[in-house]
């Protein structure tokens, strides 16, 4: 049985956890339940799972919801900021922390729990994108486990079971491509933020959304995949495989490649984790090889020329350091100013490429600490909002 802290229960990622948990109570107990500021939702889980701890990042909502369970008769703590996700993170009575916060704020919460020896189900790749060199080799120390969420390194992580990694030559990390596969960076100078938000083949939260239009999520996948796999970035190669049925491929020393495949949706990979080194009970749909979805797999080279961060990813990943650090943290203000209508589209990169740029120099010499981290997160922010604002003015 998993006694799970999951973080960041309210979005996409965390009531797809909590769909996995109803289907098999038995196998499962919520400790604690985290969310940025949905505290409707919130409430309806705590009602539901009854978790001795809670916490809501925003105090006035934190709040409201404490008076609101108390109206209720449940007696679930309600803590809150960033303090209370951390806690959240190291409740005693848990032993795997979910990590399905969005962003730069799911790190330190994910380093708390590792530093008291919680094994970690990681949906949050801007953890691994910002600090993987101080997260990484924590999980070694402590001993605990990192267990992948995203479905591409669920895949891989699930085609390296039982190989040797010395055997590893490769990684074929696949994507669908997004809403604009196939555009010209003309085409991609008037798309609105209603265009972006349509993807194809995943339905998952606002900011991941916007970083599979860019593809800046394949380049932060490659350095995720870089950190959990201990491989170089220019081993890993994108291919782009619009249909979305194979989640990323390997390929061993001697050619052979492996692959895993499904139904694009993520209960499975959130599954693998939480029940992992066993299988858990079927919930997803049965897999059809002659659906129709099936008939045309395709794959096809990432256009670099056009989602130029993808390119810039893999400068940065290669670089390492806080380089990488940078680049999400102006990625999160970037998108954050493109969903609030304030920049265009292509003011994205215009704005991460621009703020590396700046910063590159800055944090060469620094040591690898998570202070460092967390202090070169908000530097590039500082750095990034200054850019945006400048173009808004042009
Ligand atoms: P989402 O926006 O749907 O949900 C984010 C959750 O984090 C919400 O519960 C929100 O309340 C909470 N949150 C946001 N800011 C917070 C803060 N400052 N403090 C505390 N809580 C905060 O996002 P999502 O799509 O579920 O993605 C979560 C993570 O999983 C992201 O890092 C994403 O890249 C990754 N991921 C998502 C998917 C997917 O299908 N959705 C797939 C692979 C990886
Ligand atoms: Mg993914």
């Amino acid at each position: 049985m998993r006694r799970l802290s999951i973080l960041g229960s309210t979005g996409s990622i965390g009531k797809q956890t909590l769909e996995v948990v109803r289907k098999a109570p038995s196998d499962f107990t919520v400790e604690a339940l985290t969310c940025g500021s949905d505290i409707d939702t919130l409430f309806d889980q705590i009602k539901e799972f009854r978790p001795k701890v809670c916490s809501v990042e925003n105090p006035s909502k934190a709040k409201e919801l404490s008076q609101k369970l108390k109206d209720s008769g449940i007696d679930s703590e309600v803590l809150t900021g960033k303090e209370g996700n951390i806690a959240c993170a190291c409740i005693d009575s848990c032993d795997t922390v979910v990590g399905a916060i969005v962003g730069f704020a799911g790190l330190e919460p994910v380093y708390h729990a590792i530093l008291n020896g919680k094994d970690i189900a990681l949906a949050n790749k801007e953890t691994l994108v910002a600090g993987g060199d101080v997260i990484m080799p924590l999980i070694r120390e402590k001993g605990v486990s990192m267990l992948p969420i995203d479905s591409e390194h669920s895949a891989i992580w699930q085609c390296l079971k039982g190989e040797d990694r010395d055997d590893l030559d490769r990684i074929l990390i696949t994507a669908s491509g997004g809403p604009f596969r196939g555009k010209s960076r003309k085409d991609l100078e008037n798309v609105t933020v209603e265009d972006a938000l349509h993807h194809p083949t995943w339905n998952m939260g606002g900011k991941i959304t916007i970083d599979s239009a860019t593809m800046m999520n394949k380049g932060l996948e490659i350095i995720e995949a870089h950190h959990l796999y201990g491989i170089d970035c220019c081993r890993i190669d994108v291919v782009v495989h619009p249909q979305s049925v194979i989640h990323s491929m390997i390929r061993l020393k001697d050619g052979s490649v492996l692959a895993q495949m499904g139904k694009p949706s993520m209960v499975l990979p959130i599954e693998v984790a939480l029940y992992y080194p066993r299988r858990g009970p079927s919930i997803v749909s049965e897999f059809d090889p002659f659906d129709a979805a099936m008939a045309n797999l395709t794959f096809e080279p990432c256009d670099t020329d056009v989602f130029r961060l993808v390119k810039l990813a893999y400068d940065a990943g290669t670089k390492g350091g806080l380089v990488p650090t940078v680049m999400n943290a102006a990625n999160e203000s970037a998108v954050r100013a493109f969903l609030a209508g304030k920049i265009g589209f292509l003011g994205i990169e215009k704005t991460v490429f621009e703020t590396v740029a700046k910063m590159e120099p800055l944090v060469g010499g620094l040591e690898l600490t998570i202070d460092a981290i967390c202090q070169t997160d908000k530097e590039a922010r500082i750095r990034a909002d200054e850019i945006i604002d400048g173009i808004i003015k042009t």
